[in-house]
């Protein structure tokens, strides 16, 4: 089992070990997160690092992030991307995205993109590039959009996490999704699954992802997990 999307801080101490799961990727959100996950995953080889900067925290300096891609170990650039919540800079937050968005090119690794209150406005930007890959991760576009980000060109999957297990409306946009296409996430600390809705999330839970999932497509555990382990491995390179 893989958590493709956690941010490890107070959870640390639940996942030394790496419990039932393979690896974790860990998404970072601004410069400081994306260095701390650089130095966790030299401790814990299980521990996959991303670099990135989260549309909250565009008070980052964007250039400091480029010499934090060029390490070997960082798979994948993110999260970085929109979140059209309240007051916020969204020309600023656009040029974070896009500059990420080229580092995303140059250094050939995936995306993972956090798209709030603005999944329209994330796939116009996404649309003009070639040759992207990527994950939308926790994917909110609803039923309607699945087939305007699958026609994204390049390869783009989609993110599910622990609101699956209590959002009745995500089945249904799970179902419209092809196999081949959907990861588990549990966006550590965040997003707890059921039976755990209410505490803080780590990403052993992830398995009620998995679960929930395998529920859904009326499929083994066991085949679920093949499925969901074998695309996360193909984007990640992992
Ligand atoms: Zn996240």
């Amino acid at each position: 089992m893989i958590d493709t999307h956690a941010h490890i801080d107070s959870t640390l101490c639940d996942i030394i070990g790496g419990g039932p799961l393979d690896a974790v990727i860990l998404s970072g959100a601004s410069i400081e997160s994306s260095k701390n996950n650089l130095l966790l995953a030299d401790k814990y080889p299980f521990l996959c690092p991303a670099v990135g900067i989260h549309p909250q925290e565009i008070g980052d300096d964007i250039n400091l992030l480029e010499e934090l891609v060029k390490n070997p170990r960082v798979i994948a650039i993110g999260e970085c991307g929109l979140e059209y919540l309240g007051e916020v800079d969204t020309k600023k937050q656009e040029e974070y995205f896009r500059k990420q968005i080229e580092l995303s090119k140059k250094y050939n690794k995936p995306l993972i993109v956090h798209s709030r209150k603005a999944v329209d406005e994330t796939i116009q930007i996404l649309s003009e590039y070639k040759e992207l890959r990527g994950v939308i991760h926790c994917y909110s576009g609803g039923k309607k959009r699945v087939n305007k980000v699958l026609a994204l060109p390049g390869e783009w999957y989609f993110g599910f996490d622990g609101n699956l297990t209590y959002e009745v409306g995500l089945e249904e946009v799970l179902k419209a999704i092809p196999r081949d296409r959907v990861l588990a996430e549990t966006d550590s600390p965040l997003l707890t699954p059921e039976p755990f809705r209410g505490q803080v999330n780590k990403p052993e839970y992830v398995k009620y992802v998995y679960q929930k999932i395998a529920d859904i497509w009326g499929e083994s555990f066991e085949k679920t997990e093949e499925i969901l382990d074998a695309n996360a491995k193909k984007l990640f390179g992992i």
